[in-house]
């Protein structure tokens, strides 16, 4: 694959979170389209940030004004999570993380932790996830320009989605 044009594509974390969980998510969220109990679960995570690993000081960093980091150590980016329901597009967001870091020369490995479960796990960026993340930025460029929703297709996790009224209000 040719080299990507970064500064172009690059996005926020949580669309590359949802890129991984629901195209139709990341669609409406690039839209702007919010859900009521989206907001409740920010001031959550927010809050759970707040209260774990309080001797760090380097926290919420905005970087670029696009990506958020909960926390910042020498070696290390600390991404703290509610639950591991959608683990993958979690280690996802922070590998884009890591990458983004990398591509403004800084070097780091990734902890992903869930403190409610007492669970943490370290995230190294390879050279593949490099190439996943580059596929992962043109497809979002992709979909966030079509004019319209991607297709509905029903997934395990749907009940729990912010957007469930606004993808399955039709329904019977
Ligand atoms: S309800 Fe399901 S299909 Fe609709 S946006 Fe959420 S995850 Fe995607």
């Amino acid at each position: 694959m040719e080299e990507i044009n970064f500064k172009s594509l690059k996005i926020s974390g949580l669309k590359i979170n949802y890129y991984y969980i629901c195209h139709r998510k990341l669609w409406f969220f690039d839209k702007g389209i919010t859900a009521e109990n989206t907001s409740e679960r920010v001031k959550i995570g927010r809050l759970l940030t707040n209260q774990s690993y309080q001797s760090y000081k380097k926290r919420e960093i905005l970087i670029d004004e696009t990506i958020n980091l909960d926390i910042v150590s020498k070696e290390e980016v600390i991404e703290i999570k509610l639950s591991n329901r959608l683990e993958e597009a979690q280690k996802m967001q922070l590998l884009y993380y890591l990458y983004y870091l990398k591509k403004l020369g800084i070097n780091k490995k990734g902890i992903l932790v869930y403190p409610k479960l007492k669970k943490r796990e370290e995230i190294e960026l390879k050279p593949e996830d490099e190439k996943e993340i580059e596929n992962a930025l043109v497809r979002i460029d992709e979909i966030t320009k079509l004019k319209s929703p991607p297709p509905l297709e029903r997934k395990p996790f749907c009940t729990k989605c912010s957007y469930y009224e606004l993808c399955f209000s039709g329904e019977v």
